[in-house]
């Protein structure tokens, strides 16, 4: 989208990204490359909006480039700024990013610019580069794509970025053939692949609820240290809130757990990416089974009836490595005590 004196927006920008492109370089198209290792200092006073999500208030922020930018402006900001996707996270929570992305915006002669392609759930891997995203502790402000390329990939690497998942060419492979997978099912199949696909991947990354450690996702696969989030309110909260909060290497953990039991890669890639992870982190060790790997969490019986109307119905046969962890998983339940008598994935029963 181009505006005249105005920096173009990328097609994968984000609407708070652009505005504050915008701000700081109303007169100037592109910028020296040293020009650009300082902060900005001549952007809009009072420029962030106070909206539960900066990125899609577009009236908001209409009003404000009129007012800011003197410009007159009648263009379509949804249409251009729209994320495509429905499982985007909340404004709070979009906080990874590739750091080669935000280099190479610099090396462009452009203000780093953050991506949409970020923000989602299942966002890991930049698919342009292929590297696991990294995290921004305070992503909260409009300014956040100067201050990640500023504060990490303009300084001294930190050592730790991709530790735990090597081959970043081998994940976007994965992560390719795992959609088209989807996508070349047919119809309703298609529907009942997604679904269950995504409500897995909402259990193996649970926020850690009451005294556990959440979803198996997190347990075994989980790379970042020293963030916290407000504790879930119940353990439906503690699942709907887990992908958003999860780090980028238990989100791929999530995916491929979730894929190989419903098809979509084969069961023998799983001790591939095993020895993987375990060759980029010294000590640790995997569970070998993947019924063990992606084991469902212990719950009492209150928590069962939970995670079965989580779950839903699941087609039997459809899936078997699914049905056979299904049946292991509530055998578990059974020996623990917190079976209430109606199985998983079992439509006869979902609304109790
Ligand atoms: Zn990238």
């Amino acid at each position: 989208m181009l505006f005249f004196g105005l920096p173009a927006a990328g097609v994968d920008e984000t609407l708070s990204s652009w505005l504050f492109r915008c701000s700081v370089s109303r007169h100037v198209q592109n910028f020296k490359r040293i020009g650009l290792s300082e902060k900005p200092t001549s952007w809009w006073e009072g420029l962030e909006i106070k909206s539960i999500d900066p990125d899609v208030d577009y009236l908001e922020a209409s009003k404000r480039f009129a007012r800011n930018m003197n410009v007159s402006f009648h263009g379509n900001f949804e249409q251009f700024f729209s994320f495509k996707r429905s499982d985007v996270v909340d404004w709070r929570y979009r906080r990874f990013f590739c750091p080669d992305c935000l280099r190479a915006d610099v090396a462009n002669g452009r203000l780093p610019m953050w991506r949409k392609s970020w923000c989602y759930a299942h966002s890991s891997i930049c698919m342009m580069h292929g590297k696991h995203l990294e995290s921004l502790n305070d992503a909260s402000r409009y300014s956040k794509a100067w201050e990640a390329f500023a504060n990490i990939c303009n300084s001294v690497p930190r050592g730790d970025a991709n530790v735990g998942w090597s081959g970043g060419g081998f994940w976007s492979a994965t992560v390719s053939r795992v959609e088209s997978s989807m996508i070349n099912c047919v119809g309703g199949e298609r529907t009942i692949q997604q679904e269950l696909f995504n409500k897995l991947f909402g259990i193996f990354l649970q926020a850690p609820y009451r005294n556990g450690r959440g979803g198996a996702a997190r347990i075994n696969f989980y790379i970042e240290k020293g963030v916290r989030f407000a504790a879930p309110t119940s353990l439906e909260h503690s699942v709907s809130i887990g992908p958003s909060t999860a780090d980028p290497s238990s989100r791929i953990g999530s995916f491929v757990l979730a894929a190989i039991l419903l098809d979509a890669l084969p069961l023998s890639r799983y001790s591939l990416i095993t020895k993987i992870f375990e060759d980029g982190r010294s000590g640790v060790v995997l569970p070998r089974d993947i019924h063990l790997a992606a084991a469902f969490p212990s719950v009492d019986r209150v928590g069962y009836q939970a995670l079965r109307r989580i779950l839903g119905y699941v087609p039997m046969g459809r899936f078997p490595l699914l049905d056979r962890h299904l049946q292991l998983q509530q055998d578990r339940y059974v020996r623990d005590g917190a079976f209430d008598g109606h199985s998983l994935g079992d439509s006869a029963h979902q609304q109790q």
